[in-house]
């Protein structure tokens, strides 16, 4: 069944290169996704009003506020035109993006993509018609564009049939809790670094031990607070152990 994605916002047009190329362009061409655009000024007040989509914030401060009347009416008007089951605003106030929250968008039918610019949204039109707040890590970007290819990118590669080898999203950083080992291509020797030898042994129970290891120590070093919440089993305790021994033991 074919997967639409909807964006609305001010700048459109910044979104066709990036889902047309590579994986998702494929899965385009094959229908699979659908990726559809709307250009927000379509729903911008009247002439007298100047077709405006934004004005100045009630209490003051910087920035402009996009209006909430042109919002409601260009989400409902796109619901009532396309068989859009949920509603999703890019926000750095919004719920962190995770794998989870990636695969429960992507069993939803069609999803719809609300951009902001400015300071925002009002919020009055976030509680009528947004379902789900999204953010994409703790850091302000300047637009909602580049929030939702992020957000779509990730949902999209959970829409059955996107990548071809399904375990691919199996074993990815983010998925078991943990981040992923390291990869190595030909050549066996690069400017005097080797691959690691056991990827050349065939082995591959050793093999997958060696990439557990690995995506544990990543992930001890890097982000240990994944740690907390990661299935680890009674190996991966022991090893994890040894690490912060030998490490005590260096200092
Ligand atoms: N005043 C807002 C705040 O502090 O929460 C930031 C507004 S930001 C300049 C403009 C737009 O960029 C937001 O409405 C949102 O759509 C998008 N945006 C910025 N950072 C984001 C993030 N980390 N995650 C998701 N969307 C983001």
């Amino acid at each position: 069944m074919q997967k639409q994605f909807h964006i609305l916002g001010l700048f459109p047009d910044l979104f066709k290169d990036y889902f047309s190329s590579s994986l998702l362009g494929k899965a385009q061409a094959a229908g699979l996704l659908d990726f559809k655009y709307h250009q927000l000024r379509d729903w911008s007040l009247g002439k007298n009003q100047h077709h405006a989509v934004d004005d100045r914030p009630y209490g003051g401060g910087s920035g402009m506020v996009m209006l909430p009347e042109v919002i409601c009416a260009a989400v409902r008007d796109l619901k009532k035109q396309h068989q859009i089951e949920h509603v999703v605003m890019t926000t750095p106030a919004g719920h962190p993006l995770n794998p989870k929250r990636a695969r429960d968008l992507s069993q939803k039918k069609n999803l719809l993509f609300l951009c902001g610019r400015y300071e925002g949204i009002d919020q009055r039109a976030v509680d009528l018609v947004v379902d789900e707040e999204i953010s994409i890590g703790d850091y302000v970007i300047s637009g909602g564009e580049l929030a939702a290819t992020v957000v779509i990118d990730a949902v999209a590669r959970f829409v059955p049939g996107v990548i071809r080898n399904d375990d691919a999203t199996v074993e990815e950083s983010h998925e078991a809790g943990l981040l992923e080992y390291p990869h190595y291509t030909r050549p066996e020797e690069f400017e005097n670094i080797p691959v690691p030898e056991v990827l050349l042994s065939g082995h591959h129970g050793k093999i997958a031990d060696w990439r557990r290891q690995e995506s544990l120590r990543r992930t001890w070093l890097r982000r240990p607070d994944l740690l907390k919440q990661a299935d680890l089993s009674e190996d991966d305790r022991r090893f994890l152990a040894e690490l912060i021994h030998k490490k005590k033991i260096e200092n």
